[in-house]
């Protein structure tokens, strides 16, 4: 039974739940214990399990009173440790945050708890959200839960490993993320789950603890394409307390992952077809490419041609707006102090403890670029570039409904490698980065197993505020691909 709670998706938790097949309690205790069974792979930082259990009883006693808040009621969720959650410690994955105790609740996770959702706990990511491995974490690194191959543990992907590891392995039923470059994505890919990054500002990001504002979306982390339109339906909306939050409607996501492909215009961007690309990522995306036209879409090429600047353009100014955004920790309002001589000495002491490797080099690299005589040459040049990267999108988007391409350029890799090389571990973002710049949505797919058998995922990219069309179309390649093969043990 226990096994059996932990494998539904949300959407037949929902109808099992409002059948009275089973509680929401029993869920969230079956959750609760699936967790305790797979605390190994250090998913989650921070578990909440008796406010869980109030929560699910809550859900339980409006349910039999003949009430109920909406599909989400009563459904056990994880949620990325950056989501600031009011009187729940909230990391960050960060020393300097890691006895932080937010006094409020971030806009998303605050409408999930109005939806009835249940929160589980606070999962692990990369240190303020940077990395693909989650490996940088101040708590450690992630475990994917497909692992070990040869004897060597496996990154779930990052930054929300912990929300991807935790959704795969059947601990939660579905997670928040967020993606500033790829981090909902390509961890999504890693593990065989489904994550969408909608459009920016289509979530709002009050409450969110910031890594670049400009980039830094909120989205679901789910088992399948239906669950994550489920879930995004709850969180997404307009929010006043975020100048970026769109004020548009939020549309009937769920009943657009049935709407079917039928004439719809997929592209595929020649220049992702980049220079070593291995030969089973490639194959795979042209078998989704075939699956799309099998299902009566329209499959032709389109050209993004500033897609190989990309990498460089985000990697100036995300740093560029981390550096800006993490001068606040300055061992005086938030978190960790580590005292010193002199107000200097406090702060450098602070921040030099209080951050690690990754992070202290984003803000080298952010302060740099933004510094007097560079600030020209490469902040601004890069912001140029974002815009041309944009205009390429928008000019593919008056032939084409979706894009497709691979979701990362690899499959899961062992922990430990690829951290000594940072250019090689930036090299995971290169198919969602360009995205991310242009503010699209894009949500990854489990499409195949690569040849150890681990999980890969395709893309499908959409027009700004269309995520109803990335949906459809991610529905229709999710039954196609037929994608059920789960971790050992799941
Ligand atoms: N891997 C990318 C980075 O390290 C993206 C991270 C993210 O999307 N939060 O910046």
């Amino acid at each position: 039974m226990t096994d059996a709670l932990t494998s539904l998706t949300i959407a037949a938790a929902r109808d099992a739940l409002a059948g009275g097949k089973f509680s929401a309690v029993e869920l969230t205790e079956a959750h609760l214990q699936a967790m305790g069974g797979a605390s190994g792979l250090n998913a989650f930082i921070t578990t909440t399990p008796e406010a869980a259990l109030v929560g699910a009883a809550e859900a339980d006693a409006r349910r039999a009173k003949g009430e109920t808040r909406g599909p989400l009621d009563g459904i056990p969720l994880a949620i990325k440790d950056l989501f600031c959650t009011e009187g729940v410690r909230t990391s960050a994955g960060s020393h300097i945050l890691d006895n932080f105790v937010p006094p409020y609740e971030s806009t998303v996770t605050g409408k999930l708890r109005a939806a009835g959702a249940v929160m589980l706990g606070k999962t692990n990511l990369d240190e303020f959200a940077m990395g693909s491995s989650n490996t940088t974490s101040w708590f450690g690194p992630v475990k994917n839960p497909w692992g070990p191959q040869d004897g060597k543990d496996l990154v779930p992907g990052g930054s929300s490993g912990g929300s991807a590891a935790a959704v795969a392995g059947r601990l939660c039923l579905g997670a928040t993320g967020t993606d500033t470059g790829g981090s909902i994505r390509q961890p999504a890919s890693f593990c065989g789950i489904v994550g969408i990054k909608p459009t920016y500002g289509r979530c709002s990001r009050w409450g969110i603890v910031a890594f670049a504002s400009s980039l830094d979306q909120a989205g679901p982390m789910t088992r399948s394409v239906r669950d994550a339109a489920i879930m995004l339906a709850a969180m997404a909306g307009h929010d006043p307390k975020d100048s970026t939050s769109a004020p548009v409607a939020v549309p009937d996501f769920e009943a657009a992952t049935g709407r079917g492909i039928r004439g719809l215009k997929v592209g595929i961007p020649r220049e992702y077809r980049i220079d070593g690309m291995a030969a089973e990522i490639d194959a795979l995306w042209r078998q989704g490419e075939a699956w799309l036209r099998e299902g009566g879409a329209e499959i032709c090429e389109v050209s993004l041609p500033h897609t190989r600047y990309a990498l460089a353009t985000y990697y100036i100014i995300a740093p560029a707006e981390a550096s800006s955004n993490l001068a606040r920790y300055d061992g005086v309002r938030f978190g960790l102090r580590v005292p010193g001589e002199t107000l200097d000495e406090m702060y450098m002491n602070t921040r030099g403890e209080g951050f690690g490797a990754e992070v202290r080099r984003r803000i080298l690299i952010g302060t740099y670029v933004l510094s007097a005589g560079y600030y020209d040459a490469y902040y601004l040049k890069a912001q140029k570039v974002r815009s041309l990267i944009a205009r390429d999108f928008a000019e593919a988007f008056e032939t084409v409904d979706v894009i497709l391409t691979p979701t990362a350029p690899s499959d899961a890799f062992a922990i430990g490698e690829n951290t000594d090389d940072p250019v090689t571990m930036y090299l995971n973002d290169v198919f969602t980065v360009p995205t991310s710049l242009a503010g699209l949505p894009g949500i990854s797919v489990p499409a195949g197993l690569s040849a150890r058998g681990l999980p890969l995922g395709l893309q499908l990219v959409g027009r700004p505020f269309d995520e109803e069309t990335v949906l459809s179309a991610a529905a229709a390649m999710e039954s196609a691909a037929g994608f059920d093969a789960a971790p050992s043990g799941c």
